[in-house]
């Protein structure tokens, strides 16, 4: 857990056809999180693949690439204090069903084939996951708000 730390969140192609961006962003600014990365790209299976190259050979892979090939997505990272598990935890279970009240997949989605968004679940994939989305780099500033949202003590 770091004050810097990364996460890759991205709006799978569902949710950016039910219009849930900009929606889906305020969450994660209104929490604290700083905008480090942000894109819509329309992804090729190829990369597809590569992102989810830990689930190759499990059933819903192929259903899983097309869905997320089948319009744009809205790449971005975020940075700030235990980003990943916190973002993890602001999207919900994998399952929206499972999801609670309150989440992105708890407020927004009903089946595990359409949750609408993306979470890296661990420091080191968020790595990995930037690096595939972002090769060009992300983006490094300082927030005036930065002391408001954290203490030293
Ligand atoms: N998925 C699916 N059926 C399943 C499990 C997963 O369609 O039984 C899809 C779902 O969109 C999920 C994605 O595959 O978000 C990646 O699965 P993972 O286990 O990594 O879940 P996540 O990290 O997205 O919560
Ligand atoms: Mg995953």
């Amino acid at each position: 857990m770091s004050f810097n730390e990364r996460t890759y969140i991205m709006v799978k192609p569902d949710g950016v056809q039910r219009g849930l961006v900009g929606k889906i962003i305020a969450r994660f600014e209104e929490r604290g999180f700083k905008l480090i990365a942000l894109k819509l790209v329309q992804a090729t299976e190829e990369h597809l693949e590569k992102h989810y190259a830990d689930l190759k050979g499990k059933p819903f892979f192929p259903g899983l690439v097309k869905y997320m090939a089948s319009g744009p997505v809205v790449g971005m990272v975020w940075q700030g204090l235990d980003a990943v598990k916190t973002g993890r935890a602001m999207l919900g279970a994998t399952n929206p069903l499972a999801s609670v009240p309150g989440t992105i997949r708890g407020d927004y989605a009903l089946s595990v084939g359409r949750n609408i968004c993306h979470g890296s679940d661990a420091v080191e994939s968020a790595e990995k996951e930037i690096a595939l989305w972002f090769p060009e780099g992300v983006a490094q500033y300082t927030q005036a708000q930065e002391s408001w949202i954290f203490s030293d003590n």
